[in-house]
This record gives structure tokens, C-alpha cells and sequence, in this order.
């Protein structure tokens, strides 16, 4: 089973100066700048995954965070140039077995009637890119009913989507055949049920579609993942291939070895190092689990809007904030060398804490700081990152734990890459 990534333009400055907080002088965004795979060893992560809505532009398609320049699609784009694998600089012969397939983001389209491209522009997307996989033109369903009701008692607008879908999926391969397939084409499925989208799988095999790509996953339940893919592998062929798009219960892969999923793509190792109340840095477990720590917050009180309302409204002093924050940081990094006890650390982190906890109330504020404070004596007590062998946490040690600017958030991300990557095989090894 192979877990791609599926990218959100995720870069970190290798010379990221901790202490000061600054990036490099000369520092060039991208050029400089290094993706996980360049600065971890091994890969963490079996290939990525790459939207066309985020480098091309088109009408309807809603303007996402990850957004490609013009210069980058160019670059990306260009003729006789080395395309995605180039661009994404996952081109050298260490990763001439990674995956690097393309999808249309179909979610940035949901809201409107069609798809934003059309299966002639998807394909000249992905062979001018030289993808190793493409998705054929999706548009999703979200609803999944497993009480599997006819194709007459569900919506129009539901009925349209599958019906698209599948043409766009014949019209895909068609143009994929007239061109002598450069990349392996991958058949979307959509469908409103369990049943529904067993069949759409049934269709798209007997277009030759060897790799069925699921989709319209993303908010359904484990259970209801569970029956859609019982139901597809009730009415595909055992030879082919599924892959789970936007895998969101990436937590609970352990439980969908039996399905024979050649691969699935997720974000959420990374963006929960920096979007989870609690569960940022990924720890694995003997029992071959994972688990999870908090990560301690320490924003650079300039930069925070919660400080900087406070300090413009009179509510707080800017320098008393900011040598608050000197205080928590120099006492977790005298922590991190044995040189300061758990407790001071804890009193010291918090001292500046209790201006960031959101509280309405003071009984909810009270409350709201013990929880904190349980999860910080935690954290410090495990002290994870000592124990982390990898590249992140061996170069940069306790700046990983801490909540404090993209250069260590993302690196967190990248540490749980690594950690997810791992869990992910160690599970395929027992699964065998
Ligand atoms: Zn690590």
C-alpha cells in the first residue's frame, strides 16, 4: 500500500535561523527552500499527488491556499522540460520509483453544474506535466446512502454527476488511447451509494481502466468506507487497482488492509502538526499504533492577532508580552539540555499561556488553562522529540515541539510524515 501525499506547495527555509526567528538573508522562496523529501531520508511519503485546480485556473474553480504562480506552471508545463517530477524536484534517481499522479481537485469545482476542465484538457495537463498516473475528470457526490436505493429515487443533480463522470472517464481513455498513454490512466469513481458506486467501478473497468481512483470518501464515516469498499471488491476484478483519494481517516488505515488498496493520498499527517487542538506530533507505539503529543505553543506575541488586539486595546503591555515569551522559550530549550527542572518549565510556558487561552468567561478560562497545562506536563515529560531519530528532530531537537512559525510547524508536519510513512509499512509488513 502506498501513501502519497498529495501536495500543498510545502517547503521549509534549510537555514532557518531558530534562535532570531528569521528566515536566511538571501533566501529565495522555492529555489532555496526544501521539501521533505530533500532533507529526509528515508522518503516520507511513496509519491505525490498534485491537483490541476491548483495550477490551472479556470472559471468556477474557488481559489485555494495552494495556488501556483504563472511562473511556476509555466515551469512545470514547459515543452522538453522535466515537468512535474522536475518542478516538485523529485526528479533525481532515488525517486525513479515514486509515484507522481494528477487529479483534477475536483473539490474546488463541487459548487458548480460541470467539472471545470474537460477530459482533452485534463489529459494535455498531465502528458505536458509527464505524470506517472492520471485521474480522469471527476465530479463528486457527496452523499452516501447505504441503504442503496435506485438510481430513480435519488436527485437529479446526483444522477447528472455519475452519469458525467463516466462519460468523461470513456472520453479520458479514449484520448489517452489516441495518444499511446504516456502516463497509466486512473478511472474516478463517484456514485451515491455503496452499490451504485460499486457499479460505476464495473463500467470503468470495462472501459479498461486497470486503476479505479475512489472518490467523495472525505466525510464519510468508517463504516459506510467500509461497505463501499466491500461492494466494489464484491464487483471488480481482484487484478484491479484502487486508490483512495483524499484519504481523510488516514488514522484508521489499519483497519482497511483487507481490501487490496494499492495506494491512497493524504494531507493530514502534516496539517495536524499545525490544525489539531492537541494531536501535533506523531509518536509510534510498540503495539505498532501511533500516538500523540501537543505541541507547545509559544506565537511570537508580534505576530499574533490575540496579542496584538490586547496590546492595542491597553488590555496588555507589549513588553511584558514579549519578555514572557523570552522567558517560556529559554526555558524550554534549558529543559531540552537537563538544565531546567519539568515544573519551572511548565510554569514558565505557561506564565505566557494564560494571555493565548481563549476564554469567555473566567470559570471557562480557568478550565480551559488546566487542560493546557495537563497537555504541556505531557509533552515534556515524554519529551518525544529526544527519542525521534529522524532528520528533523536529529537537526533541529526541541524547536519541533514548538507551536511557533511555519519553519518549525512544518517541519513537525514532515517529522509526521516520516512517522506515518512507517506506520503505514510497518502495517503492510503484518498485513502480508
Ligand atoms: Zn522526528
Amino acid at each position: 500500500m502506498k501513501f502519497l501525499y498529495s501536495d500543498t506547495q510545502d517547503y521549509v527555509d534549510p537555514e532557518y535561523d531558530f534562535i532570531n526567528d528569521r528566515n536566511a538573508p538571501t533566501r529565495q522562496r522555492y529555489w532555496d527552500d526544501r521539501y521533505a523529501h530533500e532533507i529526509m531520508q528515508p522518503t516520507p511519503y511513496d509519491g505525490l499527488l498534485v491537483a490541476m485546480s491548483a495550477v490551472v485556473p479556470a472559471p468556477g474553480v474557488a481559489s485555494s491556499k495552494v495556488r501556483y504562480s504563472i511562473a511556476e506552471r509555466r515551469s512545470m508545463l514547459r515543452d522538453g522540460g522535466g515537468g512535474v517530477r522536475e518542478f516538485l524536484r523529485l526528479d533525481g534517481p532515488q525517486y525513479k520509483n515514486a509515484m507522481v499522479m494528477g487529479d483534477c481537485g475536483a473539490f474546488a469545482y463541487v459548487q458548480q453544474e460541470k467539472p471545470a476542465y474537460s477530459p482533452q484538457e485534463v489529459f494535455e495537463f498531465y502528458a505536458a506535466a509527464r505524470f506517472t498516473h492520471g485521474v480522469s475528470p471527476d465530479h463528486i457526490i457527496f452523499a452516501c446512502d447505504t441503504d442503496n436505493p435506485p438510481r430513480e429515487a435519488v436527485e437529479e443533480d446526483i444522477r447528472f454527476r455519475f452519469d458525467l463522470t463516466l462519460e468523461n472517464a470513456r472520453e479520458f481513455m479514449r484520448v489517452c488511447k489516441a495518444n499511446s498513454m504516456p502516463f497509466e490512466p486512473m478511472g474516478a469513481v463517484q456514485g451515491w451509494s455503496p452499490k451504485s458506486i460499486a457499479q460505476a467501478a464495473k463500467q470503468l473497468e470495462d472501459m479498461d481502466y486497470r486503476y479505479l481512483a475512489i472518490g467523495g470518501l472525505v466525510p464519510l464515516k468508517v463504516d459506510v468506507i467500509h461497505k463501499v469498499l466491500r461492494a466494489l471488491r464484491d464487483t471488480i476484478k481482484p487484478e484491479t487497482k484502487i486508490h483512495l483519494l483524499g484519504f481523510a481517516k488516514a488514522d484508521s488505515i489499519q483497519h482497511f488492509t483487507g481490501y487490496g488498496i494499492t495506494s491512497f493520498d493524504s494531507t493530514s499527517p502534516l496539517i495536524r502538526a499545525f490544525m489539531d487542538e492537541k494531536a501535533n506530533y506523531y509518536v509510534p507505539k510498540l503495539d505498532g499504533s501511533l500516538e500523540y503529543y501537543a505541541a507547545i505553543r509559544i506565537p511570537q506575541a508580534i505576530e499574533n492577532s490575540r496579542l496584538m488586539h490586547g496590546i492595542k486595546e491597553g488590555i496588555f503591555n507589549a513588553e511584558d508580552l514579549v519578555k514572557r515569551e523570552e522567558r517560556a522559550l529559554t526555558a524550554l530549550r534549558s529543559f531540552d539540555k537537563g538544565q531546567e527542572t519539568l515544573e519551572a518549565t511548565v510554569e514558565a510556558v505557561m506564565d505566557y499561556q494564560q494571555f493565548l487561552t481563549l476564554g469567555g468567561d473566567s470559570d471557562k478560562h480557568t478550565k480551559s488553562l488546566i487542560k493546557t497545562r495537563l497537555q504541556i506536563e505531557r509533552t515534556l515529560a515524554a519529551a518525544p522529540w529526544k527519542h525521534c531519530g529522524c532528520d528533523i528532530c536529529a537537526h533541529i531537537g526541541v524547536e519541533v515541539i514548538i507551536f511557533r512559525s511555519a519553519n518549525r510547524n512544518r517541519r513537525r508536519g514532515f517529522h509526521n510524515l516520516g512517522v506515518y510513512h512507517q506506520h503505514v509499512q510497518r502495517i503492510l509488513e503484518k498485513s502480508e
